[in-house]
């Protein structure tokens, strides 16, 4: 889907931040960027949109459905492109860099400690805190 048609479908109408901050998280090689991340590739693009229009564009796209909003420990909160299937996330605490994983060990595991409790799991993160090995 091209991001114009995108952004409607959301239910919104198309601007220029929509789109820029939508391409953005499309094409960026770092799919989960915060709001200064994406404030500084803009303006380094000199496409200036602004922190505080970045942040209502984000939320935007959050209750929209179009992003996921995370709150990592480590920073500032990071978005990403509501993802297809599910993955969790390892996050390093000296650079911030997020790594996706699935593993599908991990995955059965936590179904089975829940039913060990008596519930089923109906959403679950979890979240790695990691630094690199010297
Ligand atoms: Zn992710």
């Amino acid at each position: 889907m091209n991001t114009n048609k995108e952004i409607r479908s959301a239910g919104l109408k198309v601007t220029h931040a929509r789109k820029s901050i939508l391409n953005l998280l499309e094409k960026s090689n770092n799919s989960h960027l915060s709001a200064d991340d994406i404030n500084k590739i803009l303006f380094k693009k000199n496409d200036e949109v602004g922190i505080a229009t970045i942040y209502r564009v984000l939320n935007q796209f959050v209750d929209a459905g179009i992003c996921i909003k995370h709150h990592f420990d480590s920073g500032q909160a990071v978005f990403e492109l509501t993802p297809e299937g599910h993955h969790d996330h390892m996050v390093c605490v000296k650079t911030g860099k997020v790594i996706e994983f699935e593993d599908d060990l991990i995955e059965a595991r936590q179904h089975s400690l829940a039913k060990k409790s008596g519930y089923k799991i109906v959403d679950h993160s979890l979240v790695l805190y990691v630094e690199p090995i010297d």
